[in-house]
């Protein structure tokens, strides 16, 4: 009996045991059949995922193609609504006002429209077949990787200072078009701000309309004021009805220049609201000498070598000045070559060819409390 107790009290372990050694064999056999000693990840895995890898790729194209259709038609969308609706209501209320803006806009527009085409005509940039001092081979395309240079799933290749793959210009930002890309945001946001500010009040007008006091909804939103009516009795829905028709709801008429208008003003301020954060944030990278993909790279390097009492620096933040002289491409920091070369469509020049790059050079000390500082 007590040797049949002190069995049942060892099964669970041995159950283990025997489910361990089950699982390893199985584990052994799936490697003997699939590993393959060049490859970082097994072949079967591999071979079942290329399929789905293949069909993404050709949605990622796909979609691609349909940002920069988008991209290309809210901008001619957003130009007719603006010049048929809004800068002949501008020109009634103030005549030199609408002439300002409309200088101003047609100067955005240039600028927004050659940057937008330059960063897609012209491309990241790609490293060349002779690369002379490669720090590291592409595990997916094997070609040679200078400094700085990344994978872009999207593109399958390798792109030389790679930022990001943008959707909308279907293509990756890197060395070559990185100016144009943050010029082209940087005008888009100028004319999503003189849109949104100069629509304003033709919005406001249209938007809230003369509404009655007793709803709460402004007069665009009808639906809304007739499910409120709804709640207060039959008697003020049918007031409300009464008081609205298809061609007058609230004092608004239901045309296409109020929709259009209403539609302009939501874009634009949107876009405005979204490009804030994103200039502000390429502004800092870019200040501080680093693309979006190193800023993870270094936050990850910092926190390791925090650990080891080391204190990390970016060996390609070369200073504020420095680094927007080099990625602006200017030729001299002075207000002429600014005028000449940003604020006019001008072709970018970046120095270099993206393979090989200034650095920083540090000099080391070693604290016995501190560890090692760079100085
Ligand atoms: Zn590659
Ligand atoms: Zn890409």
């Amino acid at each position: 009996m007590a040797l049949f107790k002190w069995k049942l009290y060892k099964f669970p372990w041995r159950l283990k045991r025997r489910l361990d050694n089950i699982f390893t064999s199985f584990q052994l056999l799936r490697l003997t059949l699939c590993y393959n000693h060049a490859t970082l990840s097994p072949t079967l895995i591999q071979i079942i995922t290329k399929p789905i890898i293949v069909v993404s790729d050709f949605f990622n194209q796909q979609f691609g193609r349909a940002c920069m259709v988008l991209v290309v038609g809210l901008m001619a969308v957003v130009n007719l609504i603006y010049v048929v609706y809004v800068l002949p209501h501008l020109y009634n209320t103030s005549k030199p006002s609408a002439v300002i803006i409309f200088f101003l806009g047609s100067w955005l527009l240039i600028n927004t429209s050659y940057n937008y085409i330059m960063a897609v005509v012209t491309g990241p940039g790609y490293p060349p077949q002779a690369v002379e001092n490669p720090v590291s081979v592409c595990r997916k395309c094997f070609s040679k990787k200078p400094a700085r240079t990344h994978h872009c799933k999207t593109c399958g290749k390798c792109v030389l200072k790679m930022d990001h793959h943008c959707p909308w210009l279907n293509t990756c930002v890197g060395f070559y078009n990185q100016r144009y890309f943050f010029l082209f945001c940087f005008f888009t946001y100028g004319g999503a701000l003189l849109v949104t500010v100069s629509t304003n009040d033709l919005f406001v007008e249209n938007f809230y309309g003369d509404t009655l006091k007793e709803y709460p909804f402004p007069g665009a939103m009808f639906p809304l004021n007739l499910l409120y009516a709804s709640f207060q009795g039959s008697s003020a829905k049918t007031r409300l009805l009464q008081q609205s028709n298809n061609y007058d709801r609230l004092g608004i008429s239901e045309t296409a220049e109020h929709k259009l208008v209403i539609f302009l003003y939501i874009i634009s301020s949107g876009l405005a609201i979204a490009l804030t954060f994103l200039l502000l944030a390429t502004a800092k990278l870019i200040s501080y000498g680093e693309t979006t993909i190193e800023y993870q790279i270094n936050l990850a390097q910092k926190k390791k070598l925090q650990e080891k009492n080391i204190q990390f620096k970016n060996p390609y933040h070369l200073g504020f000045n420095t680094n927007w002289k080099l990625y602006l491409g200017l030729q001299e920091v002075t207000l002429w070559s600014f005028l000449k070369e940003i604020l006019i469509p001008s072709v970018y020049r970046p120095e270099g060819d993206g393979t090989t790059w200034r650095t920083q050079k540090f000099k080391y000390h070693f604290d016995p409390e501190k560890g090692l500082q760079v100085l």
